[in-house]
């Protein structure tokens, strides 16, 4: 029940469009030399030139107030979501164990360098691709039901994964080529690509809403059925507030099973209650759950940099935002609400229907969870 134990600070709602955070790829050196005198006297001399002025670059310091999370921080600095290790580094000895700000303690942030990283060590190496083991998940379908289990990366945590609608309700509908959309069978496909993941890093993993005979499907077109199941086995109703209560309650109920461990409800919509016009990624939290908040920054800071470097100058306007929503009101594991967009939307609906954009959506969503797991447990 750890988010009801987190109502203390109240937090503004945020509602930032970020566009300029660029992170430029490290420059790897592939060069195989016979000779490594003349690299030894260039690297010595590179040292001189460039490394020397960043160390009497001035150094600067805040003082956490209330509401403060190191990500917010990193921003509103100007530094990328990347510069956390080096953050968490610097401050080690002041930092709590949960990594969690207290508000009146001075903090130093990482340097800013010339050439746009923030990071002053080496990258971490790639990691062995060599499975620790093959699982077999048929919820995926017969084509995607092995999976290897590459890492532990997220040994301790668990989620559940909450697709949005499903059984009786499709959500939103939308068309293309004479052919309706059901915003249910797109969103359940990017959960089950989700789900595939956060597996192959270690975590447990739970499909809240559940498809027996649909797994991962290729293809822009998925055709919808009704036959969707919420956790274990259970028939989905028609009335919203009962299907709500149902999801709560699977999830619930599982929760208690893993006391200790770290939790997350991630809810996956593609629709957009979102006013009018404005489309994009948006991330829910429920105002009373820090947690929550930093999980939903952990995601857009890493949406943030995607489409920084997959799709400059298209420009992202994701938010984080607190809102009164019944699943994360009352999941107890900390819940995050995501809108990955507007079926009904043209610019959104590519996003959905291109099976590739799907499986990025579900790394990068992944790899959020992944960077929230590491700096939050
Ligand atoms: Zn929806």
């Amino acid at each position: 029940m750890n988010r009801f134990f987190l109502i203390l600070p109240l937090f503004m709602v945020k509602n930032k469009v970020y566009t300029n955070m660029k992170e430029i790829p490290s420059m790897k050196n592939d060069k195989k030399s016979t000779n490594i005198i003349p690299e030894i006297i260039t690297a010595v001399v590179f040292f001189m030139i460039f490394i020397q002025p960043l160390h009497a670059q001035q150094e600067k310091t805040f003082v956490a107030k209330s509401g403060d999370g190191i990500y917010s921080i990193l921003r509103d600095n100007d530094l990328p979501a990347s510069a956390i290790n080096e953050f968490i580094e610097l401050n080690k000895e002041v930092l709590g164990g949960n990594k969690e700000l207290k508000i009146g303690v001075e903090y130093r942030l990482p340097l800013e360098r010339q050439d746009g990283t923030n990071s002053t060590k080496p990258e971490i190496p790639e990691e062995d691709s060599t499975p620790i083991a093959t699982k077999r998940f048929p919820i995926f379908g017969p084509q995607h039901e092995d999976v290897e289990i590459k890492s532990n990366e997220l040994g301790n945590a668990v989620y559940y994964l909450v697709s949005g609608h499903g059984g009786p309700d499709p959500g939103a509908v939308g068309k293309r080529k004479n052919k309706e959309l059901c915003e249910d069978e797109y969103a359940y496909d990017i959960t089950l690509r989700l789900a595939r993941e956060l597996l192959s890093m270690g975590a447990t993993v739970y499909m809240i809403t559940r498809d027996n005979n649909d797994g991962i499907r290729d293809g822009w077109y998925l055709p919808a059925d009704k036959d969707e199941t919420c956790y274990p086995n259970l028939r989905i109703p028609l009335n919203q507030n009962l299907r709500l209560r149902q999801r709560k309650d699977a999830v619930n109920k599982l929760y208690k099973q893993y006391k200790g461990r770290y939790q997350r409800t991630i809810i996956i919509h593609v629709d957009s209650r979102s006013r009018g016009e404005k489309i994009d990624v948006f991330f829910y939290h429920d105002k009373r759950s820090s947690s929550g908040r930093e999980t939903a920054l952990s995601l857009l800071n890493t949406f943030d940099s995607k489409y920084n470097e997959h799709q400059p100058g298209r420009g992202y306007h994701g938010s984080v935002t607190a809102r009164n929503l019944y699943m994360l009101k009352y999941t107890w594991p900390v819940a995050t609400y995501i809108e990955l967009g507007n079926i009904n939307h043209y610019r959104d609906l590519k996003r959905f229907i291109i099976e590739s954009n799907r499986q990025a959506l579900a790394k990068w969503l992944a790899e959020g969870l992944k960077n929230d797991y590491e700096n939050n447990r």
